[in-house]
């Protein structure tokens, strides 16, 4: 497929998946827009890129549906000069759909080879305002903290990470789903003066946040 049909597939996709389903900020809408989706796709199901659905990026993970991605960058409300935090690089597409709204992404991911494969593509792409990070992402990244937004991309089973809700700057947001294989919801957390508020967003399903070796089974 060429890239002129990519990009009707992605206003295809902006038209059908996004506008619809209540997706209005202007500056989200344009990322998605400008973000190649199918690029951190593995060439197999490249031609499935702008589907309404999630799709397998190796190492048994997954890239959330479009919809979704949108729906959790949304709930952050970045105006641009944001510090972000995402845990669970994958791909990268959601790194880059962050990249394009704010100043910053500090992005974690526990699985090497899909960190290295995901800094290829943004460093093919041009993006000069992401810095990557290998290991466990429920400790967040204490050193480049504090973060106006942090968004996880894996469900925690055992609740919402501490070290995440620590790394937030007062009147950060966090969007994380939290649950087990079978029943999780989408969280936001907002860190207010007077402690903290949070509201259940929506059911979601996400692979799991494998914060202890016990956790890959
Ligand atoms: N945002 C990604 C979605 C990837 S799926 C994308 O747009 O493609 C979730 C990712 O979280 C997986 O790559 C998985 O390896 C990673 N992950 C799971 N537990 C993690 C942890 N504790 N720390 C960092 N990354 C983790």
């Amino acid at each position: 497929m060429d890239e002129e049909k990519y990009t009707l597939l992605r206003e295809q996709m902006l038209r059908e998946q996004l506008e619809p389903r209540n997706i209005d900020d202007p500056r989200v809408l344009q990322a998605f827009r400008k973000v190649p989706r199918h690029l951190f796709i593995q060439e197999e199901h490249r031609h499935l890129a702008y589907r309404d659905h999630p799709l397998p990026i190796g190492e048994d993970q997954t890239i959330s549906q479009p919809y979704i991605v949108a729906l959790m960058t949304q709930f952050l409300e970045l105006q641009g000069d944001e510090n972000v935090l995402e845990i669970g690089t994958g791909s990268g597409y959601q790194t880059a759909v962050l990249a394009e709204l704010t100043d910053h992404v500090y992005t974690v991911e526990r699985i090497q080879k899909l960190s290295l494969q995901a800094q290829k593509v943004l460093h093919n792409l041009g993006y000069k305002n992401i810095s990557f990070k290998t290991g466990n992402g429920a400790a967040g990244w204490s050193d480049k903290g504090p973060f106006n937004g942090i968004l996880v991309t894996a469900a925690a089973a055992a609740g919402v990470p501490s070290p995440l809700i620590k790394q937030l700057s007062p009147g950060g947001r966090l969007v994380i789903p939290v649950g087990d294989k079978f029943l999780q919801e989408l969280r936001l957390i907002i860190k207010e003066k007077t402690g903290i508020r949070e509201q259940r967003l929506c059911d979601c399903r996400f692979v799991p946040l494998i914060e202890k070796i016990s956790d890959l089974n």
